[in-house]
């Protein structure tokens, strides 16, 4: 057994941990052993399917130290009009570069790809014999919170029969063109991002059939645009939001008034989405999916066989032979189930959202606060966990968690300059660009700051009225 010794050791180099270790690297003089089993840092990004793209603009994704990508607005495609969106491969890349150019770079860094954490300090090779015994001086960092499932790698709930051909999105580049009809299995992002590629590659909407067990909510990518330039959209959304949070009489009520403001979408206006998982679209997209004229509801597939679906309420739907099933239920990351836990305790840290759902920003924050603050106490009040929304109502939380993290940072003047400076921080593109020399600008943000109480006051009744 080879031993170590290091100040954290980290377990993951997905996204959450590179954004801890990177900001922890210009914030202490630690020093860090990361623990990864995958063979390249970037944790799911590594198992994506070939379409994939961030759902929010790459200028708010990452790490802090090093941008992702050059703050293009796209000109073409679904997205035109907006910041442009890393793919996964340019993720893949973008964390490589981070890893080897910012982390091993700095010499405080040892990193163990292909390698497990098992317990109390012991790292073992995934490939070898070799195991590390590591000795940690300040703290173990726990960066796999969200345990986040991808269908290339997770485990279905369903049956498949041996005839019958069920994929992963990342085949479906390479055979959809075998197949004349398609079914898309699951309501979350994956699935959406399924059939827009299909769709914009010119299968015909008859062709396919969605398995959409709950519809979701969507927020408008339109609404969620960094920097100057967007300033009047992307901050009069923010003000849309909080007086929708004032006047609604309900949460429904609540999504009502963001849909008519513009900043929620949903697929259908005659189905009342329950799910809500910040899946971000824009209106393209959208209307994509809302030529799906299949989309078998409320019901979840149980069993696969060449006659068609069995579901878990025992309901059965034929379906055409040559039918390609393309398996999008994986859950991404867990947004029920799982509670939030103390970020800081004295041998270990949890990374967690601190600001839903931009979790590369919220580890950077949580790198920040433990290379600043002494007292643990201190520490977790500045990063109170925010749980990962899984339905509306849950929404109305998350969104007064951000909101109460927010003030609190506020009133910290050393965490407040160094977010104003943190181009992870969605207002801090604006500030960059000087937006507020604009006094019309700089009258709207007052208006934000006059709407956040009673906003939050308001949400708190709602959230009294559903307690069950
Ligand atoms: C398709 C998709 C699109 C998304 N788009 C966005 C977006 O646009 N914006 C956004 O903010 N978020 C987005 N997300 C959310 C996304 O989950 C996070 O952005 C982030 O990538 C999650 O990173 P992570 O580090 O928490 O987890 P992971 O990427 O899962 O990394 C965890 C790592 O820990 C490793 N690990 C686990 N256990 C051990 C162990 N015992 N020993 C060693 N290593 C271990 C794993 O191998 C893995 O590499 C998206 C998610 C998905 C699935």
């Amino acid at each position: 057994m080879q031993r170590l010794e290091t100040d954290y050791l980290v377990i993951g180099s997905g996204a959450i941990s590179m954004a801890f270790v990177d900001t922890m690297l210009d914030q202490s003089d630690a020093t860090f052993v990361i623990v990864d089993k995958h063979h390249m840092p970037g944790g799911h990004w590594n198992d994506a399917y070939s379409f994939v793209r961030l759902h929010q603009p790459s200028a708010l994704y990452g790490v802090a130290s090093t941008e992702l990508g050059s703050g293009r607005i796209d000109e073409s495609g679904p997205n035109k009009g907006y910041l442009e969106l890393a793919s996964g491969p340019e993720i893949s890349a973008y964390f490589e570069k981070v890893m080897t150019e910012r982390l091993l770079a700095s010499g405080r860094v040892t990193y163990l790809p292909m390698h497990e954490y098992t317990q109390a300090g012991k790292v073992r090779s995934l490939l070898g014999i070799e195991e590390y015994q590591v000795t940690i001086r300040k703290k173990l960092v726990d960066g796999t919170f969200f345990n986040t499932s991808v269908p290339s790698t997770h485990t279905r709930k369903y049956d498949v029969a041996q005839n019958v051909t069920c994929i992963a999105p990342n085949e479906l580049p390479k055979i959809a063109h075998q197949f004349s009809h398609y079914v898309i299995l699951g309501g979350g992002k994956t699935a959406m991002d399924a059939a827009v590629w299909l769709l914009t590659h010119n299968a015909s909407s008859d062709a396919l059939t969605w398995v959409c067990p709950r519809d979701s909510w969507l927020i408008n990518r339109a609404t969620t645009q960094p920097g100057g330039y967007f300033f009047k959209r992307t901050a009069g959304a923010v003000a849309k939001q909080f007086q929708a949070m004032i006047d609604a009489q309900s949460v429904e009520d609540v999504f009502l008034k963001l849909e008519e403001a513009g900043n929620m979408l949903r697929v259908d206006k005659s189905v009342m989405p329950t799910m809500f998982h910040y899946a971000t679209i824009s209106e393209g997209e959208l209307e994509h999916l809302s030529n799906i004229k299949h989309i078998i509801r409320n019901e979840r597939v149980a069993a696969l066989s060449e006659a068609g679906m069995t579901m878990t309420n025992n309901a059965t739907h034929a379906m055409p032979e040559n039918t390609l099933y393309i398996d999008c239920t994986a859950t991404a990351a867990v947004f029920t189930g799982q509670r939030t836990q103390p970020v800081f305790s004295e041998d270990r840290l949890i990374l967690q959202a601190t600001y839903a759902p931009l979790v590369t920003y919220s580890a950077a924050i949580i790198a920040f606060v433990e290379a600043n603050y002494d007292d643990i106490e201190q520490k977790n009040a500045l990063c109170m966990p925010v749980q990962l929304a899984d339905s509306p109502m849950e929404w109305l939380i998350s969104t007064s968690q951000n909101m109460m993290n927010q003030h609190k940072w506020n009133q910290d003047k050393d965490l407040r300059a160094w977010l104003n400076a943190c181009r992870l921080n969605p207002s801090y593109a604006a500030f960059k660009d000087n937006a507020m020399a604009d006094p019309a600008n700089a009258q709207l943000l007052k208006g934000i700051a006059e709407l956040i109480r009673p906003a939050l006051g308001n949400a708190q009744k709602l959230l009294q009225m559903h307690k069950p």
